[in-house]
C-alpha cells in the first residue's frame, strides 16, 4: 500500500503550526503553570489560554481537525495527521486549537446527527471555542468496556424521557465552560442488544443533574476533570435524541474512530517530545567522566526510541489513509492496531526519558511525569487494550474459522 504525500494545505498549515507552537506556545507553559496554581482552583480557565485560543483563530489554525468542509477546513484525515502530530507535544496546544478531545469528538456527533436547533444551540459555540462539552457513556456500576453492559435508564415519559443512573470518567465536565453533556443510556432494554441504547444531548445545568466529584488521575487534578455526575428524573424532550430510538450503539461507534486515531496522532507528537527532551539532557549532563550520551545502553534506548515512533507513525498514517479512502469500517482493524500501539510505544519511550533525567523527571518541572500519567490513562479511555486486541484478533482469525 502506499500512502501519498500530503496536500500543499497540510503542508502550509504545519509549517504555520510549527512557528506558532515556538514563538507563542511553548512559551507558554509555564505560565499556564503559574496561572493555575495562583488560582488556588485545579478546574478554572487560565487567561493564557483565552489569549492563545484568539490568536490561533485570528490566524486560521481553528478546528483544523473538522473533516466537513461547512464547519472547518475539510482536510482529510491523512492531512491531519502530522497537525494533530505537533499540537499533542504540548499539554496546552489541543484546546489552544480548538482540537481537543472529547469536544472534537462531540462536535462530530453534532455535525452528523444533530438537529437543526443542536447545530445553533451547541455545535456553532463549540466550534467557535466559546462552550466545552462531556460525553457520558461509562458507568461505576457496571464494567462498560462492553458498552452493551450500561444502565442508565431512558423512559420514555410523554414528549420526553426521564433519566435516571450514575455515570463516571466524563472528561471536561469540570471545565468552567462546559454546558452540555452528550449521554448514553437504554431507552429499551427489550430490544435487540444493539438497539437498546440511545444518545441525547442533555445541558449540565438541566434539573436532576447532579456533578458529584472530580477523579484524580494518578493523583493529577486535570483541569477538564474526569466528572462523576448523577441523573435523577432529568426530563429530556424527544427532540434531543441523537438521530433517533435504538442509535447509541451505532453513533458510539461512529465517534470512536475518529477520536481514537486523534488520540493516537496526538501521542506520537508527545513521544517526539520526549525523544528531543532525553536527547538534549543525555547531551548536558556527565557521570564519571562522560556525558550521558556516550553511555552504550543511553543511545540503545534514543535508538529503539527513533525506531518505535517511526512505526507507530507509520501505521498511524495508514489507518489515516485508510480511513479517508475505505471508510472508518474498514480500517477498524488499523484504529484498534494503533489504539494498542500508541500508548505502549510512548510509555515505553517515556519512561526511558524519565530515567535520564533522573530525580527530575518525575517532577512538575519537565513534562514528562504529568504526559506519563496521561498517557497511562490512554490504555484504558475509548476502550482497554484487551478489548481492542479482542477485535483484531478476532478479525484475524475469522479467514480460518473454515
Ligand atoms: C482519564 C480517563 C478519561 C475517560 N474519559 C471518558 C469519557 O470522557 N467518557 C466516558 O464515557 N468514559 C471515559 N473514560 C472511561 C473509559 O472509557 C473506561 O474506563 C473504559 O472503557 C473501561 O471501562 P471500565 O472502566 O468500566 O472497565 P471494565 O469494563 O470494568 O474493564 C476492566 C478491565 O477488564 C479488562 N477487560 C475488559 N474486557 C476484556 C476482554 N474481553 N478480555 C480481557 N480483558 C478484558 C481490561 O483490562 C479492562 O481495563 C475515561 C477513562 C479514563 C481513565
Amino acid at each position: 500500500m502506499t500512502i501519498p504525500a500530503f496536500s500543499e494545505r497540510s503542508d502550509a498549515y504545519r509549517a504555520q503550526l510549527l512557528d506558532f507552537m515556538d514563538a507563542r506556545v511553548y512559551p507558554a507553559e509555564a505560565v499556564y503553570h503559574e496561572q493555575m496554581a495562583a488560582a488556588g482552583d485545579p478546574h478554572v480557565q487560565p487567561p493564557i489560554l483565552e489569549e492563545l485560543k484568539a490568536e490561533a483563530k485570528g490566524l486560521g489554525l481553528w478546528n483544523l481537525f473538522h473533516p466537513h468542509p461547512q464547519w472547518g477546513p475539510g482536510l482529510a484525515n491523512l492531512d491531519y495527521a502530522p497537525l494533530a502530530e505537533i499540537m499533542g507535544r504540548s499539554e496546552i496546544a489541543p484546546e489552544v486549537f480548538n482540537c481537543n478531545a472529547p469536544d472534537t469528538g462531540n462536535m462530530e456527533v453534532l455535525t452528523l446527527y444533530g438537529t437543526d436547533e443542536h447545530k445553533e444551540r451547541w455545535l456553532r459555540p463549540l466550534l467557535a471555542g466559546q462552550i466545552r462539552s462531556a460525553f457520558a457513556m461509562t458507568e461505576p456500576a457496571v464494567a462498560s468496556s462492553d458498552a452493551t453492559n450500561i444502565t442508565l435508564s431512558m423512559r420514555r415519559d410523554g414528549d420526553s424521557y426521564l433519566l435516571n443512573g450514575r455515570k463516571w470518567f466524563a472528561s471536561n465536565a469540570m471545565h468552567p465552560l462546559c454546558t452540555v453533556l452528550i449521554v448514553m443510556g437504554k431507552t429499551d432494554p427489550e430490544a435487540a442488544t444493539h438497539r437498546q441504547q440511545s444518545m441525547m444531548v442533555v445541558p449540565i445545568d438541566a434539573p436532576g443533574v447532579t456533578v458529584v466529584r472530580n477523579l484524580p488521575v494518578f493523583g493529577y487534578q486535570d483541569r477538564e476533570g474526569h466528572a462523576e455526575i448523577t441523573f435523577e428524573d432529568v426530563r429530556v424532550p424527544a427532540v434531543d435524541v441523537l438521530a433517533g430510538e435504538g442509535e447509541g450503539f451505532a453513533i458510539a461507534q461512529a465517534r470512536l474512530g475518529p477520536g481514537r486515531i486523534h488520540h493516537c496522532m496526538r501521542t506520537v507528537g508527545m513521544a517526539e517530545r520526549a525523544l528531543e527532551l532525553m536527547c538534549r539532557r543525555a547531551v548536558e549532563r556527565t557521570t564519571f567522566g562522560k556525558p550521558l550520551a556516550a553511555r552504550a545502553n543511553i543511545q540503545d534506548w534514543i535508538a529503539e526510541s527513533r525506531i518505535e515512533i517511526e512505526m507507530v507513525r507509520l501505521l498511524t498514517l495508514k489507518a489515516a489513509h485508510m480511513m479517508d479512502t475505505v471508510g472508518n469500517r474498514a480500517a477498524a482493524t488499523e484504529i484498534a492496531a494503533i489504539k494498542v500501539a500508541a500508548p505502549e510505544m510512548a510509555l515505553k519511550l517515556l519512561d526511558r526519558a524519565i530515567q535520564v533525567f533522573g530525580g527530575a523527571g518525575v517532577t512538575d518541572d519537565y513534562p514528562l511525569a504529568s504526559a506519563y500519567a496521561h498517557l497511562r490513562t490512554l490504555r484504558l479511555a475509548d476502550g482497554p487494550d484487551e478489548v481492542h486486541k479482542r477485535s483484531i484478533a478476532r478479525w484475524e482469525l475469522r479467514r480460518y474459522a473454515e
